[in-house]
Order: structure tokens, then C-alpha cells, then sequence
């Protein structure tokens, strides 16, 4: 299947053929299609397959410049939180987002990362007004915690390398953003036992180059029943 042909808007599609991107690789064909049906999803996927657009396509055709229709941004507020448990990482994601932009939208990506200056990060955040946010666990929990990010509206929460998020040096930082990120109505997690108590109103699509059964878990624990992508 062609761009086109996976449902992606036609300004998308002409700035992925500018890029020399002329067909989906494996795991973005897999991918991109239960993400517009609004599943949760798990990419099981390794670096340099492509995983890092599998999600961001879908994302850009809902959100920002490059959206299916065309009318302005009505809505102010953060719509995709990206999670990256480095800097590094982080920063590659930015990269390929802003690819794809024009210079001018250039603003509505902005990289929320630690060791950067914290409140140079929030006058933009107040100046810019972005709608997609990429950074690490502890800069978005930090700047969300001190009431300069809103993320109650956001409509995805992406976990990129969630294996690693998980881990335990990371536990604090993920569970107030798993808590807070997209939840409206004060959704709280799921008891102990598992039960899916309450449906998130944001969709979840985490990326791993594993699914050990704990990614799983875990997600079932935040009332999200992932579906399992391979590419
Ligand atoms: P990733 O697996 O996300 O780290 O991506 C690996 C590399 O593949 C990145 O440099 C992308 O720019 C590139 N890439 C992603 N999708 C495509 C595609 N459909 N066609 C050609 N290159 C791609």
C-alpha cells in the first residue's frame, strides 16, 4: 500500500516524497492503520525500521499543519506528548517531525528535554503554543507539575522504547504523566488486580523493541488494551 492508500493527507504525502520517502516500510503499513481506528497500540520494532513515522504519520494527519482538513488549529492546547527515555533519542524525534513541517510551523514541535535551561523551555511553551511535545520523563513531569504544561486535552500519549520507561529509575516521573496526559476526568489507574476501571480518553501507542509481558501488564494496568503491531 502507497501513503495514499494508508489514508494520509495529500500535504503530508507530498512533503514524505520530498523527503525521497516513496513507500511505507513493513511496520508503518502495520501500524498506522489501527492507530486511526484509535487503538492502543504496542510497535514491536527495532531502530531503522521506520517506527519512529509509524506513529508521528498518523499523528501529523490529525494534528498541526498537515492535518486531513484544513481549517486552522482551533484548539490551543498540547495534542500528542512523546515520551523518550534520552535526550538523544528525543532529539531524533524532533528531527523527523520537523522534516516534515515548514519552516514556519517549525514552533509547533518543541522538544521538552532535561539539561536545557527549564524556564527558557516554558516561555516557549507560553509563546508557542505547540502541539506536540517530545522530551524525557522528568522535564515533562517537572514543567507539567508546575502547572505550565496542559495536557488534559492531549489526544496521544506516545511511550517510544517503553521497556526502558519502565524502568524503575523512571517510575515517579511515568506515573504522574501516564495519570495526567490526556486523562479529562480525573481517570485514575486501575486497582491492583488489573481491572480495567476506567477507559483513558487519550489513545496510548507505545513502541518496543521487546514486548516482554510486563509492557503488557503494565499497559492493562493503566486501562489500556493494547493491540500488538509487528513490522
Ligand atoms: P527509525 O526506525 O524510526 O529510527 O527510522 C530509521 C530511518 O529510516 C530514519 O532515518 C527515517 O528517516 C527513515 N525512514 C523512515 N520511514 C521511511 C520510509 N518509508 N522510506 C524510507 N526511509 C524511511
Amino acid at each position: 500500500k502507497s501513503f495514499s492508500e494508508l489514508g494520509l493527507p495529500p500535504l503530508l504525502v507530498e512533503r514524505l516524497e520530498r523527503e525521497g520517502y516513496e513507500v511505507p516500510t513493513d511496520v508503518q503499513a502495520a501500524a498506522i492503520p489501527p492507530i486511526f481506528k484509535n487503538h492502543d497500540v504496542v510497535i514491536q520494532s527495532y531502530t531503522g525500521s521506520g517506527k519512529t513515522l509509524a506513529y508521528l504519520l498518523p499523528i501529523l494527519s490529525e494534528v498541526g499543519p498537515l492535518k486531513k482538513d484544513v481549517e486552522p488549529r482551533d484548539n490551543m492546547d498540547v495534542e500528542a506528548v512523546i515520551v523518550a527515555p534520552s535526550r538523544e533519542l528525543g532529539m531524533q524525534i524532533v528531527r523527523e517531525v520537523e522534516k516534515l513541517l515548514g519552516p514556519a510551523d517549525k514552533r509547533l514541535v518543541q522538544q521538552l528535554v532535561g539539561g536545557a535551561n527549564r524556564s527558557r523551555q516554558e516561555e516557549a511553551l507560553k509563546k508557542n503554543k505547540p502541539a506536540i511535545i517530545v522530551g524525557t520523563p522528568g522535564r515533562i513531569a517537572e514543567i507539567s507539575a508546575s502547572g505550565k504544561l496542559h495536557t488534559h486535552s492531549c489526544r496521544y500519549l506516545v511511550l517510544d522504547e517503553v521497556d526502558q520507561l519502565l524502568a524503575f529509575s523512571f517510575r515517579e516521573d511515568m506515573h504522574r504523566i501516564i495519570q495526567h496526559v490526556g486523562r479529562k476526568s480525573g481517570a485514575g489507574l486501575a486497582g491492583a488486580n488489573g481491572a480495567k476501571t476506567m477507559q483513558a480518553d487519550r489513545q496510548t501507542i507505545m513502541v518496543s523493541a521487546t514486548v516482554p509481558f510486563s509492557v503488557i501488564r503494565a499497559a492493562r494496568s493503566w486501562g489500556c488494551d493494547p493491540l500488538l503491531v509487528q513490522g
